[in-house]
């Protein structure tokens, strides 16, 4: 059994990017720049916001955050949306989710001007990736493919099971999965809440992915001996004896199902540092992007 270890293969590719950023500073060019944009004080989305801003620093990225208080308004925050669309210095931003009630998410995602939006969430660049064309891939699917393209994972031919159809996760990595190219050609079978025999389902799997939010859903008797296991969940468990209070979990019964697996993610440690990675990617993506219409 071979554990996907995105955090080593995460750090691989900021190295990669901190050297195309180093030659970029060499030649005087500007360097890339993400904001990121938090709404209010979640503390899971604190932690993930903090994370990347640590990132782009570590990598000589520029980076901004734009921490707004809870009360804000939906046309303020559009009011943001536009200054940063009309930015010269961001290349791309971010706003980070889950927004408040009081607004509506899909506009504001709609407002965010699709050559910037490096979380690939607009639907130009959802379509643009439904369609095999050159755009930003949401940095979690995007990872996910990373991940299987690095460890050489064979999925050509293969089935895979993907557990959850979320915008963000579930819905585009069953698209990238089935579409031709490496890490890629599989035939795909996309699982919700609402599908019946999951379990059968995953029985038959090669590989499957879960992205559902449910701790421990996927147990040993679920997989076929030498699966691939890819584990996106990402749940914070009350634990008063835990240092902070909760411990995060996946999906995956992890210390039963590695022992039926060929290759697994850890959580953590798994897809979530490549999630961080790829939002770089796609920021310096964005810089070179922007570099090439300017000229
Ligand atoms: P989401 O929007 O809540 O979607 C969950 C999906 O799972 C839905 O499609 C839902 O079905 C399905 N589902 C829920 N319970 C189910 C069940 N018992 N059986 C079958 N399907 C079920 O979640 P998400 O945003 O995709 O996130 C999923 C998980 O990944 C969460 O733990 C999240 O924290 C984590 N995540 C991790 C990363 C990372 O970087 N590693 C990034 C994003 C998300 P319906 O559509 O029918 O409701």
């Amino acid at each position: 059994m071979v554990i996907l270890d995105g955090k080593k293969i995460s750090n691989q590719i900021k190295d990669e990017i901190a050297t195309e950023v180093a030659q970029m500073k060499e030649r005087g060019e500007k360097v890339p720049h993400l904001a990121a944009v938090l709404v209010g004080n979640d503390g899971a989305s604190l932690t993930y916001v903090g994370s990347k801003v640590r990132s782009c620093k570590r990598i000589g990225f520029e980076s901004t955050l734009k921490h707004l208080p809870e009360e804000t308004t939906e046309a303020e925050l559009l009011q943001l949306v536009k200054d940063l669309n009309d930015d010269p210095e961001i290349d791309g931003y971010i706003v980070q989710l889950p927004l408040p009630k009081h607004i509506d998410e899909q506009k504001v995602l709609m407002a965010v001007h699709p050559d910037k939006d490096v979380d690939g969430f607009h639907p130009t660049n959802f379509g643009k990736m439904a369609l095999d064309m050159e755009t930003f891939i949401s940095a979690t699917p995007y990872g996910i493919m990373e991940l299987l393209r690095r460890y050489d994972v064979e999925t050509e031919g293969k089935h895979a099971v993907v557990i959850g159809r979320s915008h963000i996760v579930g819905r585009p990595i069953s698209i990238l999965m089935s579409q031709k190219g490496k890490a890629a050609n599989a035939t795909v079978t996309l699982c919700h809440s609402r599908t019946k025999n999951i379990k059968e389902l995953t029985l038959q799997a090669d590989i499957v992915i879960s992205a559902l939010g449910v701790p421990h859903f996927l147990k040993a008797d679920m997989v076929k001996p030498g699966a691939v296991i890819i584990d996106v969940g990402i749940t914070r468990v009350e634990d008063k004896s835990a240092e902070k209070g909760y411990y995060i979990t996946g999906d995956v019964d992890y210390e039963n199902v590695r022992k039926k697996a060929s290759f697994i993610t850890p959580v953590p440690g798994g897809v979530g540092p490549m999630t961080i990675a790829m939002l770089l990617k796609n920021t310096l993506l964005a810089r070179e992007r922007h570099m090439a219409k300017a000229l």
